[in-house]
């Protein structure tokens, strides 16, 4: 069978099919009749004896290479093993008849409940590790296997329904030779973080994990977005070779990363990387790039149930300011909220996309953005290095960004710790209000950097992760490149800075519409600096003008589309 999806990062895959079904809880009120409480009980035993020998397999796995993990994993045996706790779920059951995993859910919750409301910050963190070993127990009461992709023990094709950012984030890289996802798009943080490892990826391919079983041989050829359920030996060995030139190609391609990317004409254009996962920094990709144009630090808090303290945020700044060696570093504060949640981030929104998202949930963790940017002040210290807000909509949320950056100074002048007074701080440029307002912002910033793909997803009002309305999604709408050059004239005008971090800087097409528009400084994934090196020393900028102006002058995303086909096709 053969089934349709959106290629969101190149390439071709071939192996077994590991389908990834994550528990994610939903335990309804539940009870029991009086004759089956004695079976519930002996069951639920069970049931604490199969999640001990779990993590006993994770704490033996891990304990030589990872002693901090492991540590984790044997406070929650602990867990497993309090009495009060384990006392309170056997009375539910006996004595108000609940069954085990409704019991399990209401008293781990109360126990959530006190913790949370704990003026310790180390109790509170103690809420995210309950909260996992409440769902390890409730699943392993439901007889449900663990579905982890950070112990993948052999090269897969993962098959999901959706992969969190945080699946991607923490999952064995050196496995997974590819991925298919029934929903999400081009702009999904997953496809994002594929694209950054380079591994071939489809979204919106309906019904892939009824389609397919763990096991099973499949393809996934992300350059005509198919995925093969049952290949014959004839395509097999069809697409193991293209997936080879497909490397070959991609390898010579690569050369172009050395090159310092000048056009025809003589214009020098910053190429810089945008990061996400700091453990996995490719320093050689940094020592061809520019500088850091993003570094989307929501990622380190996805690693751990806990958000990372100042200092351990310290350190890791610091590893990547010091890796980018005097290059510029734009750090995002954190960017949480659509489709990148925390650990504990439990309140429900309906449009998340447009909820506490990113500087408005920074607005009311007041501590955590604290922290956060206490720790960027500090390691400003190490090297050349701007502070970026995501999501601003108005010139009182950047006041109000600015008043915290002040609030950290202040803490860290009482202390009496060095950091870098002069700090710059900028914004990310993606709600569509700030086009509007651009002159004004420019002249209260120190730079900007567009992110086209938040821009295109609020401008037109498509969710970038829903394949039922990526046809909607239009990167190259008349809208969203006006709102480009409308931003690109105020930052001229105003002599500040102005980069673009969104997808669309890492594309060919879209890199030379953007140096058309004026942009000079583009931000991507690693793998995308070869390709829009070469773009650059192809093009003069009058030719790159041109098409801007050509482009602009077209009334549908459509038409500009074929427009830079066209264009591209005879470069
Ligand atoms: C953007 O919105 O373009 C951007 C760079 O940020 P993110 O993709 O992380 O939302
Ligand atoms: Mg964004």
């Amino acid at each position: 069978m053969r089934i349709h999806g959106t290629a969101v990062s190149r390439g071709y895959a071939v192996g077994k099919v590991f389908v990834f079904r994550p528990f994610r809880a939903k335990i309804a009120p539940k009870y029991l009749l009086s004759d089956q409480v004695e079976g519930a009980l002996s069951r639920f035993q069970q049931a604490l004896a199969d999640a001990e020998a779990e993590l006993d397999v994770i704490v033996a796995g891990v304990q030589k290479t990872d002693p901090d993990k492991a540590a984790i994993f044997d406070a929650h045996r602990s867990i497993l093993k309090d009495e009060e706790l384990c006392g309170e779920i056997l009375e539910k059951i006996k004595e108000d008849l609940l069954s085990p995993e409704y019991a399990v859910e209401l008293c781990f919750e109360r126990f959530i409940q006190l913790l949370s409301a704990n003026e310790s910050e180390t109790f509170r963190e103690r809420c995210a590790d309950l909260k996992d070993v409440k769902s390890r127990l409730q699943r392993v009461y439901l007889g449900i296997k663990e579905s982890n992709l950070a112990r993948l023990k052999e090269p897969v094709i993962i098959v999901a329904n959706d992969l969190y950012p945080s699946d991607t984030v923490t999952m064995k890289r050196e496995m997974v030779l590819g991925i298919a996802t029934e929903v999400g798009g081009f702009t999904s943080h997953s496809a994002i973080l594929a694209r950054s490892y380079g591994i071939p990826a489809l979204c919106g391919v309906s019904d892939a994990t009824e389609a397919l079983c763990d096991g099973q041989t499949a393809v996934l050829d992300a350059e005509e977005g198919i995925l093969l359920t049952q290949p014959s030996g004839a395509e097999v060995e069809r697409y193991r070779a293209l997936r080879s030139t497909f490397l070959a190609e991609r390898k010579k391609l690569d050369a172009y990363k050395r090159i310092r990317p000048v056009t025809k004409d003589g214009v020098r254009v910053e190429v810089s990387v945008n990061i996400g996962d700091p453990t996995r920094t490719d320093f050689m990709d940094l020592e061809l790039a520019d500088g850091i144009g993003l570094f989307r630090t929501e990622f380190l808090y996805m690693r751990g149930k806990n958000p990372p303290g100042e200092r351990e945020q310290e350190q890791v700044y610091r590893r990547v300011i010091r890796a980018a060696k005097g290059k510029p570093v734009l750090i995002r504060t954190l960017d949480v909220g659509g489709d990148k949640k925390l650990a504990g981030m439990e309140e429900k929104e309906p449009n998340p996309f447009l909820g506490l998202r990113a500087v408005r949930y920074c607005f009311v963790h007041e501590e955590l953005f604290l922290t956060q940017l206490r720790a960027l002040l500090r390691a400003g210290a190490e090297g050349p290095v701007g502070i970026m807000f995501p999501m601003v909509s108005s010139m009182e949320e950047l006041a109000r960004c600015k008043e915290f950056v002040e609030q950290a100074k202040q803490q860290l002048r009482a202390q009496n710790v060095p950091f870098d007074e002069n700090i710059r701080l900028g914004v990310v440029v993606e709600v569509p209000a700030l086009p509007f307002i651009a002159r004004e912002v420019a002249a209260q910033v120190d730079f900007a950097s567009i992110g086209t793909n938040d821009l295109c997803q609020y401008t037109l009002a498509v969710d970038r992760l829903n394949p039922r309305v990526s046809s909607y999604y239009q990167s190259f709408h008349p809208a969203v490149l006006r709102a480009v050059k409308m931003t690109a004239d105020a930052f001229q005008q105003a002599g500040k800075p102005l980069s673009v971090c969104g997808e669309m800087a890492g594309e060919t097409a879209g890199a030379l519409l953007l140096i058309g528009l004026g942009i000079r400084r583009l931000s991507m994934n690693a793998p995308g600096m070869a390709g829009v090196k070469k773009l650059i020393t192809n093009v003069s900028v009058t030719d790159a003008q041109e098409v801007a102006r050509q482009a602009l002058g077209f009334s549908s995303a459509e038409q500009i589309e074929a427009y830079l086909q066209d264009v591209m096709r005879q470069l």
